[in-house]
C-alpha cells in the first residue's frame, strides 16, 4: 500500500495504472476508519484493480470550529486496518495541498442545500461539493463509492457529477450498524459510557417511524411520538423528516408503496449525530 501526500506523487501512481489498463475505485473519507469506511473499500476492491482512499479532514465542510477542532485523528489506525483490506493507495494531503488559495468559486446546490443538513449547516455542502470536485478533477476516478449513512451529501454529489459531466459512476453503499442499531459513526468514539447507552435511540426511532408509517399511522402522529420520545431521553432533536428517497423532497402524506426516506439528526450533549432509513410504505 503506498501512502502519499502529494497531488503529484499521487498521479505519477495513477497514471502507471491507468497506463497498465487498470481501472481506478475512489473512496474519500475524513479518517478515524471504523468498519463503514472498511466496508466502502471492499467493495471498491470488488469493481475496481486499484482503490485510492483520502483520508482529509476538510476543512471547509465544518460550519463549526469546535465540530473541527474535536474531529477524531487516528492516522496510524487508519492506515494498518486500510492495508489489511486491500486498500492500494492512501492519499493523505494537507490543508495547503488540496487549498493553496483560498477558493472563489462557490456551488449552489438549490432545493438541496436548503433542506436537513443543507438547513442545520450552512455552507456544509459548498464544502462537500468543493472536495470533491477537486479530488475528482486530481483522481479522475472510473468509481466512486459513498454511504448511504449521508444520504442528503449522496444526492449532492449526484448532482455534482451530472451538472458537471464527470465520468465517474458513484455508488451508493449500505449503512453499516453497531449490533445494538448504532450506525457507525467517527464521531461515536466521543462518546462517553452514558451517552453511548442513549445512541441506539435514534435507530429504534428510524424503526418506529417506519412501523407506524407502514400501519396507516398520520406523519403528525408519528413526528408527534418520536418529539417526545427524544425529550424523554434529553437527545436534543434538530430534525425527524419523512422524505422522497429519489429526491429527498419532504412528505407531506404517505401513499401506499411510495419509497420513503426518513432522516434524523440529534445532538447527545455536544455530538451531532445523523442516521437514516429507506423503505416503501
Ligand atoms: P466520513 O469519514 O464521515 O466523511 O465518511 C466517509 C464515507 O464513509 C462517506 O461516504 C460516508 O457516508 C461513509 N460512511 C460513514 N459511516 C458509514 C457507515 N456507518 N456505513 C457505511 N458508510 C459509512
Amino acid at each position: 500500500m503506498h501512502v502519499v501526500s502529494t497531488i503529484k506523487e499521487l498521479q505519477i501512481l495513477l497514471a502507471q495504472h491507468r497506463n497498465n489498463g487498470k481501472n481506478i475505485g475512489f473512496v474519500p473519507t475524513m479518517g478515524a476508519l471504523h468498519h463503514g469506511h472498511l466496508s466502502l473499500v471492499t467493495q471498491a476492491k470488488n469493481f475496481c484493480a486499484v482503490v485510492v482512499c483520502s483520508i482529509f479532514v476538510n476543512p471547509t465542510q465544518f460550519n463549526n470550529v469546535d465540530d473541527l477542532t474535536n474531529y477524531p485523528k487516528t492516522l496510524e489506525n487508519d492506515l494498518s486496518i486500510l492495508n489489511t483490506v486491500g486498500c492500494d493507495i492512501v492519499f493523505c494531503p494537507d490543508s495547503n495541498e488540496l487549498y493553496p488559495t483560498k477558493c472563489q468559486l462557490s456551488f449552489d446546490f438549490g432545493y438541496l442545500e436548503k433542506i436537513m443538513e443543507g438547513a442545520f449547516r450552512p455552507g456544509h455542502f459548498n464544502g462537500v461539493g468543493t472536495v470533491v470536485a477537486k479530488f475528482f478533477n486530481i483522481i479522475q476516478p472510473d468509481h466512486a463509492f459513498f454511504g448511504q449513512k449521508d444520504l442528503q451529501q449522496y444526492a449532492i454529489i449526484q448532482l455534482l457529477v451530472n451538472d458537471l459531466s464527470y465520468q465517474v459512476q458513484l455508488h451508493c453503499c449500505a449503512i453499516i450498524r453497531e449490533q445494538d442499531g448504532l450506525a457507525m459513526s467517527s464521531r461515536n468514539i466521543r462518546l462517553n459510557e452514558n451517552q453511548r447507552t442513549l445512541a441506539p435511540t435514534i435507530f429504534q426511532s428510524l424503526q418506529t417511524g417506519e412501523k407506524l408509517a407502514k400501519n396507516n399511522s398520520t406523519l403528525a402522529s408519528i413526528y408527534n411520538q418520536m418529539t417526545d420520545l427524544y425529550v424523554d431521553k434529553n437527545i436534543k432533536l434538530e430534525y425527524y423528516k419523512f422524505v422522497n428517497a429519489e429526491d429527498l423532497t419532504e412528505i407531506t402524506t404517505l401513499v401506499k408503496g411510495q419509497k420513503i426516506a426518513i432522516c434524523v439528526a440529534c445532538y447527545i450533549d455536544d455530538i451531532r449525530l445523523i442516521d437514516n432509513i429507506i423503505f416503501n410504505a
